[in-house]
């Protein structure tokens, strides 16, 4: 059986091809700058010559078009006919209250999910746009939506409840929700095959570090408590948004700066986080080329942004009770031994011990710390993708 996995962002379209037989990846890609000008394919499958395609695609829909021919293209494709395409698995961003577990796409699901949509509106209208465009041209072909929220259900009521009037949870399902659920989960599983311990036993703080970012408190294999909330707002400081600030500003912001829901929510999201800080990029390579050509407010803005990733650590080692690990995983936190260094450095006491030369590593599995080191801290590549192929597998069979 052959999964495709598709994960339609805003302006993008991740996808790959995976062999459910072996999991082995047999083609990926992405298509960029869908909606607007200059867009392009990057396309590989196994064995075969990378294939740029410069077009512009207007939708998403001309986007999944394109990346299905050159899966089936004769040069550089890895099939021989669609047929081939067993099943479609998506990643979907927010499953609200109604969805624990992956699911098969149904009217029904599809309707849950424009409902959840308001809860996540940057990311919840383009998974959908590519479940509605992947029916149109694959109608016989079977659909699971894996959400990002769904392995945070397991968090308890303690945690996952806000200290605001108990009917607004009741009425609108105000509550804590928790993203990246996916990536949380699948480095949890390999942590402890990595550390050759049942997942049942162990007390793992996961840190997904991309240009969303996201910490999660992982006990016996259960997520207990994370750092996104209601939206994938909360919790860390980010690319672009704020994470954690005090509730007060925002109403505050509005009058001083006379403007709007619409306005204030495009700064905490899209103005804010490094960039905010910084002023400079919210890609955390051309902060650190700033911070070596002596940028203060660059560097400032890792300082807060570390700062923030190692409260929540102490704060959820609090909350387990103990910790045996620690992860990084996502574009930052595989690739830059500094951002692990830095968030590390102070957590000695919790029986942290980074080991310089094995931390000067990216992207491979690996545990950074020394042998003596009580608390493990890994480096785990993260598999989305497997991990919807799995769940879509599963469904479908
Ligand atoms: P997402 O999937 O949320 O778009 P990624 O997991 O791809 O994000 O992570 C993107 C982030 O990772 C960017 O902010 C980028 O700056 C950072 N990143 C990627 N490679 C490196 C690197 N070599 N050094 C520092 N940061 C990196």
């Amino acid at each position: 059986m052959k999964v495709l996995v598709l994960n339609c962002g805003s302006s993008s379209l991740k996808y790959q091809l995976i062999n459910m037989e072996n999991e082995e990846v047999l083609a990926k890609g992405i298509a960029e700058r869908i909606g607007i000008e200059d867009g392009f394919v990057k396309h590989e499958a196994i064995g075969k010559e990378k294939l740029i395609i410069e077009e512009d695609m207007g939708t998403h829909k001309a986007a999944i078009r394109i990346v299905l021919n050159s899966l089936v293209d004769p040069q550089y494709g890895a099939l021989k006919s669609m047929d081939e395409i067993s099943a479609v698995g998506h990643r979907v961003v927010h499953g609200g209250e109604k969805f624990a577990s992956s699911v098969v796409i149904t009217d029904a699901v599809k309707k849950a999910l424009e409902e959840c949509s308001e809860l996540a509106p940057l990311h919840n209208p383009p998974n959908l746009m590519g479940i509605t465009a992947c029916e149109e041209i694959l109608p016989n072909v079977p659909m699971v939506g894996v959400f990002d929220t769904a392995f945070h259900q397991t968090m308890p009521k303690s945690s996952y409840l806000y200290a605001l009037p108990y009917e607004l949870y009741e009425k609108h399902k105000i509550r804590r929700y928790g993203f990246h659920g996916t990536s949380h989960k699948y480095v949890a599983q390999r942590a402890a095959a990595l550390l050759n311990k049942p997942l049942e036993e162990l007390k793992i703080v996961t840190c997904h570090l991309g240009n969303g970012a996201s910490v999660a408190a992982v006990d016996g294999g259960n997520s207990i408590d994370t750092s996104m909330g209601f939206t994938p707002l909360e919790g860390l400081v980010m690319g672009t948004r704020c994470g954690d600030i005090d509730p007060a500003i925002t109403t505050f912001i509005m009058d001083k700066e006379r403007i709007g829901t619409h306005e204030l929510n495009n700064i905490m999201n899209k103005k804010s986080g490094v960039l905010g800080i910084s002023g400079v990029s919210n890609d955390f390579r051309d902060l650190e080329g700033a911070v070596a050509e002596g940028h203060e407010r660059a560097a400032l803005a890792l300082e807060v942004y570390h700062k923030r990733v190692k409260k929540y650590i102490g704060a959820y080692a609090a909350e387990m009770g103990g910790l045996d690990a620690v992860v990084f995983t996502a574009g930052l936190g595989e690739n830059s031994a500094d951002t692990r260094k830095s968030i590390c450095e102070g957590l000695e006491f919790l029986g942290i011990k980074i080991d310089d030369n094995k931390n000067n590593v990216r992207g491979k599995e690996t545990i950074v710390t020394t042998d003596d080191s009580s608390v493990k801290v890994l480096l785990i590549p993260t598999n989305e993708e497997l991990m919807i192929a799995r769940d879509t597998l599963e469904l479908v069979k």
